[in-house]
């Protein structure tokens, strides 16, 4: 087993104590906090490539990635030119720009499954704005969501499965009123006779089922493709609209996402992460016959000062860009397989408990040995080993998104020799994880 020396944080230190000061938690998003790891958050100072560096200095392989949306790596060389040129005509107007429809025709052009879309600032704006328009859509009010799966801070998400067998949601979260958690029914993912039994209860009330296709926000709980099948079918047969919330899955594991992944048509769909080339940018899309029903070519209210802002506009479009080319994504997933799998080779052959699991350029690292599919198998007990694997990480240059339920990410700019090096420190810090289980 081999040492790391811990790394230095001072400047890091003194920046969280200020920032303390302003922001709740010192952040301005929960997760950053490292409350969930060991140590004070890191202060990013630069990107580039597979790579950051922290206000101390320390460099590291990065497969945080801004938690998905930088599947070009950091600082971009197209991304950059592309936003410079942009903002040498102005940062927004208020008015549209040529710029929204190439990112829309870039992404229509390539996905079977919506007509027209429209752009917002971040994922949850995407899947509040949707759900609004499924309801508004169906004339019903009540919501299916599975639980595990995670759609941004909406209110009406923000809820988990009541007590006993009822589905009627609970907020998690205070601010939430419990009226508004009753319109969401939460239901066990991939379990299909809770789902009939649940549409079968609330008939012709049930406006939309939102789902992650491929839940990445608890875990990675692939689901059998059976039960996205039955899901789909079961939409169709009652009226249902399925929503495939792809903010993750978008653009990351195929151009059109899970829904050409799994060749499952969803009716309403949104985007975020990869969609803005690292600035703030979300959407929603289905057919024409729903969109139209968006204002103001229908009843359905939704706006936003910056939405289509130029400047993300010139960030997705080049991002995209790079996407839409042949082969980008069958050379993503072949890399991050050479990299999970001599790591999970590692642990095999030491008889670690121990696994990646991966799709496409996602990777989560599992503590338990069992696959996992439902957010009722617990995996909070793999918190554990995170919390010490995180740590020995960082000591060897090798940085992941500070909270073991979430995933992992490779980039097109994750070279094999970095990939090879981060794979050893993998190594090395599972020897550290296993010898202080043993
Ligand atoms: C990240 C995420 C969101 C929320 O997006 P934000 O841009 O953080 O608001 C919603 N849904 C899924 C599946 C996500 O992964």
């Amino acid at each position: 087993m081999k040492n790391a020396s811990p790394i230095s944080r001072s400047v890091s230190e003194s920046l969280f104590e200020t920032a303390k000061t302003y922001f709740p938690g010192g952040v301005n998003s929960p997760v950053r906090a490292f409350r969930s790891v060991e140590g004070t958050p890191l202060f990013i100072k630069k990107g580039d490539g597979c790579r950051i560096w922290d206000e101390d200095d320390n460099e590291f392989i990065d497969f945080c990635c801004s938690w998905g949306p930088l599947i070009l790596g950091h600082n971009n060389p197209k991304i950059y030119s592309s936003v410079m040129a942009a903002m040498q005509n102005g940062a927004s107007f208020g008015a549209p720009t040529r710029l929204e429809n190439e990112l829309a025709e870039l992404i229509l052009s390539r996905n079977p499954f919506i007509d027209r879309m429209r752009f917002v600032s971040s994922g949850t704006e995407a899947v509040m704005s949707a759900l609004r328009l499924a309801r508004g859509y169906t004339g019903r009010d009540k919501v299916i969501k599975f639980e595990g799966c995670y759609h941004g801070h909406v209110d009406a998400m923000l809820v988990k499965a009541g007590s006993g067998l009822a589905t009627l949601g609970t907020s998690s979260s205070a601010g939430v009123p419990e009226s508004f958690a009753n319109e969401t029914l939460v239901l066990p993912l991939n379990d299909v006779e809770a789902l009939k039994a649940c549409i079968a209860e609330n008939k012709d009330q049930i406006a939309c089922a939102i789902i992650e296709p491929i839940p990445a926000n608890n875990g990675l709980l692939l689901q059998e493709k059976t039960f996205l099948l039955a899901l789909r079918e079961l939409c169709t047969e009652h009226g249902i609209l399925l929503f495939f919330d792809e903010v993750i899955s978008g653009f990351r594991v195929a151009f059109s996402g899970a829904a050409e992944y799994y060749g499952i048509a969803p009716d309403i769909v949104t985007y975020g992460k990869i969609i803005g080339g690292g600035l703030p940018v979300g959407a929603y899309g289905a057919k024409n016959e729903i969109m139209s029903h968006v204002a103001p070519e229908g009843p359905v209210y939704q706006a936003g000062t910056l939405s289509g802002n130029p400047v993300a506009m010139a960030a997705g479009i080049a991002q995209l860009t790079e996407c839409a080319k042949p082969g980008f994504y069958e050379a993503l997933a072949e890399k991050t397989n050479a990299f999970v799998d001599h790591i999970n080779a590692y642990a095999k052959e030491k008889g670690y408990n121990f696994e990646l699991v991966t799709i496409g350029s996602i990777f989560w690292l599992s503590f338990n040995g069992k696959k996992r599919i439902r957010r009722s198998d617990e995996i909070d007990s793999d918190m554990t080993g995170f919390k010490i694997i995180h740590r020995e990480l960082l000591n060897r240059g090798v940085y992941l998104g500070p909270s073991g339920y979430e995933v992992g990410f490779i980039s097109a700019a994750h070279d094999p020799e970095s990939l090879t090096h981060a794979a050893n420190m993998f190594c090395e810090a599972l020897d550290v994880v296993f010898a202080a289980q043993i």
